[in-house]
């Protein structure tokens, strides 16, 4: 368990809130709104994709990616 993977994943989970809702929204409007609407879902997918990028560096660097087990780290 890696506190700091736990907190990126919170972020990630947040950042993919954020666009899946941006997303929702757009559906509804038109126009003006579209357009600011469409500007967001942008930003918030952008932040998605450095939120993601942030967390597999760190899982690299910190090796605490849970889908990697230690055990496959004795072979050889
Ligand atoms: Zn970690």
């Amino acid at each position: 368990m890696c506190e700091e993977r736990d907190k990126l994943l919170e972020l990630l989970l947040e950042a993919a809130k954020a666009h899946d809702a941006a997303l929702r929204a757009i559906r509804r409007c038109e126009g003006k709104e579209l357009e600011r609407l469409t500007a967001a879902s942008e930003s918030a997918r952008s932040n998605y994709n450095e939120c993601y990028a942030v967390l597999v560096a760190h899982e690299r660097y910190h090796g605490c990616n849970e889908e990697a087990p230690e055990s496959t780290a004795h072979e050889a």
